[in-house]
């Protein structure tokens, strides 16, 4: 039995943005209809009559781990059709036993096809899988198979605890992973309320061992939490190949509500670094912003880290905005805080990098404050760099002499009609044959872990009789989020456009450029992390993306910015026929002005400056038109 660890938290002295009279409308949905959907849900969705549920239960489904969504695409042709996204969150990415692995891809058979028909598993940045297109009659028994073989689908979306994200890479210094198990497990919300509406009988079934265990949980309100939050843990592990020691970022953890890195002495974790405050989503003509996460304190012991994490998201509990959803994540208690303390206004420093830090800084610095007032100690943050955003390709040696090998998938999609072949086949050979443990990673791939040295050359025969080529850098380093036929969100394709992108910018050449990535959301929310890749496209209305850049070195503390000079923001609105040619002129001016000791478009970029950069758009041939036309004025 785990250790018993008690929370008392008097945070009654904070200020309560709770309030009857100014709760948002999914803020009422989730009071009327209790936080995950109970009875009303679970006869909604037994209704089959209908192939949606009410639109007010919407938001119960989400910590459910489903969203109800329909293809965007066909909604231009007059078609709703409704089907519901269904998300297994998989703590730090796995591990996935090989024989789980063929259950879900049986189960991606058997319910979740693409509109091509052909079966899909989708894997996410959050170290997570999706089906989609799910139709309403095959919902419940899903879930219950799901729940048959030791499955759940609590907390992959919704206003809680998010699935934990965890550097993938085996180690025997510091486990991320076992880590992110315990955070996961503490995080989880009630599972037999969610037995109740999805699987009942469950319940008093002699397979149901799940809720047996005596671990103690989060507290949850019974509204959730204001919003969702995001943990992310970054890793440290040794090179076999050199024998150096390096710090592992694959999941980009600054881009979490709260950030994890593990302090190293003499091989052994001696204490924990924790950052709050990251989150890439922004909202459409709202005052809205992606922020990374800042440096809070060091927390010596893992019980020590835990008390911290309870008493963060207890705090962004109550006083988190269920007024505003827009305003509600853990980074906006941090800014409302800094911005008073400062006077400052948020539109004066959302393009100021420098004092938009500051100002995170102070609200972190109170944040420490309240959490100290409940009588929690940590020690102050030092400078530290969680490591390089590692993308775990290929082959690699673990420390026990056994292999891993990085499976790049384009997009995260796993279906046999991938333009890259029957990668689904190709997956199910491979965990037939080699049985790897199975890491799902940060950038939507596959880590096959625990390979004995007499797989080796099973795997890689698989990998050839299945035609898996080697591919460009700029392909296997670029992303995209699902996008238009399965996000209701989008406005943009995502996941459909990176390959005519890709490989449009292969033909002129660029392919294996050094220092380049693209990343495409199909909206603001940057799902696919966009924000931090060297070019970024964001879906913004209607088929047209906007163009931000990194201006700096892409894994440093830099996010993507929008183009302005002279009170005017560039490329707000490019239709997806000119994103190519633009792209193409943006490379070629990399190409042929950098200097040899420039290792990324991100740091040319920086050198020569944003000014000389829209200069040279305005003047060159290809985008002198585009940046006369997709403008706006920024006035703030
Ligand atoms: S970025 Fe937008 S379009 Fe893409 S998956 Fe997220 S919400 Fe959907």
């Amino acid at each position: 039995m785990s250790e018993v660890i008690t929370f008392n938290l008097d945070i009654g002295t904070l200020e309560i943005a709770l309030s009857e009279r100014n709760l948002c409308a999914d803020e009422l949905n989730k009071r009327d209809n209790t936080f995950l959907g109970g009875l009303k849900l679970k006869n909604e969705l037994e209704d089959l009559s209908k192939p949606d549920v009410d639109k007010d239960l919407h938001i119960n489904l989400k910590p459910n781990g489903m969203y109800i969504q329909f293809d965007r695409t066909l909604v231009k042709q007059g078609i709703k059709e409704w089907f519901f996204m269904v998300r297994i969150p998989f703590w730090g990415g796995g591990d996935i036993s090989p024989d789980d692995w063929l259950k879900l891809s049986n189960l991606a058979e058997k319910y979740s096809r693409d509109e091509d028909g052909f079966a899909s598993i989708r894997l996410t940045t959050r170290q997570t899988i999706q089906f989609h297109r799910i139709k309403k009659n095959d919902l419940l028994p899903l879930i219950r198979e799901l729940i048959e073989f030791g499955k759940t689908t609590l907390n992959a979306c919704g206003d809680n605890v998010r699935n934990t994200t965890a550097s993938p890479i085996k180690s025997d210094i510091f486990d991320a992973n076992a880590l992110a198990q315990k955070i996961g497990m503490y995080f989880q919300l009630p599972l037999e309320d969610h037995y109740k509406i999805f699987y009942p009988d469950y319940l008093s079934s002699e397979k149901n061992s799940s809720l047996n265990n005596t671990t103690v949980s989060f507290q949850y309100d019974v509204l959730g939490l204001p919003r969702k939050l995001k943990i992310g843990i970054g890793g440290y592990f040794i090179d076999q190949a050199t024998g150096e020691e390096l710090r592992c970022n694959a999941p980009d953890i600054l881009t979490n509500d709260i950030a994890i890195v593990p302090l190293i002495a003499e091989k052994k974790v001696s204490c924990y670094q924790v950052f709050i405050g990251g989150s890439l989503g922004q909202k459409n003509r709202k005052v809205t912003f992606p922020s990374l996460a800042g440096p809070l304190g060091i927390f010596e012991t893992e019980k020590d880290l835990m008390i911290g994490l309870d008493a963060i998201v207890k705090i962004q509990q109550q006083i988190g905005d269920r007024t505003n959803r827009h305003w509600s994540r853990l980074k906006n208690i941090l800014f409302k805080k800094g911005l008073d303390i400062t006077g400052k206004k948020i539109e004066d420093v959302l393009y100021d990098e420098v004092w938009f830090n500051k100002i995170r800084d102070c609200g972190i610095k109170w944040f420490g404050e309240e959490i100290k007032k409940l009588g929690i100690e940590f020690k102050d943050p030092i400078n530290i760099d969680p490591g390089k955003v590692y993308r775990h390709h290929g082959w690699i040696k673990q420390w026990d002499n056994k292999y891993s090998y990085g499976l790049w998938i384009e997009n995260g999609r796993i279906k046999n009609s991938s333009h890259i072949g029957k990668l689904k086949s190709l997956v199910d050979e491979i965990v037939t044959q080699v049985k790897p443990n199975i890491r799902i990673t940060p950038f939507q791939d596959l880590l096959l872990t625990d390979i004995s040295e007499s797989k080796i050359d099973i795997l890689n025969g698989l990998l050839s009789s299945h035609n898996y080529g080697t591919y460009s850098n700029l392909r296997t380093n670029s992303l995209a989020c699902v996008g238009l036929s399965t996000c209701p969100l989008a406005v943009a394709e995502s996941e459909k456009f990176l390959n005519p992108l890709i490989t449009e910018l292969e033909k002129t050449g660029f392919g294996n450029l050094e220092g380049i990535s693209i990343g495409i959301s199909g909206c603001e929310r940057h799902c696919s992390r966009n924000v931090r890749f060297d070019i970024s496209l964001e879906g913004k209305t209607d088929g047209a993306y906007q163009l931000k850049l990194l201006f700096g070195e892409s894994e440093k503390e830099h996010l993507s910015a929008d183009l302005i000079y002279e009170k005017k923001k560039y490329l707000r609105r490019i239709p997806q026929e000119h994103a190519i040619p633009l792209i193409k002129v943006i490379i070629e001016n990399y190409y042929i002005n950098k200097t040899s000791d420039e290792k990324s478009i991100s740091l040319f970029h920086q050198r020569i400056g944003m000014k000389n950069l829209i200069k040279f758009l305005k003047e060159n041939e290809i985008t002198k038109q585009l940046m006369n036309t997709t403008y706006e004025l920024y006035t703030a």
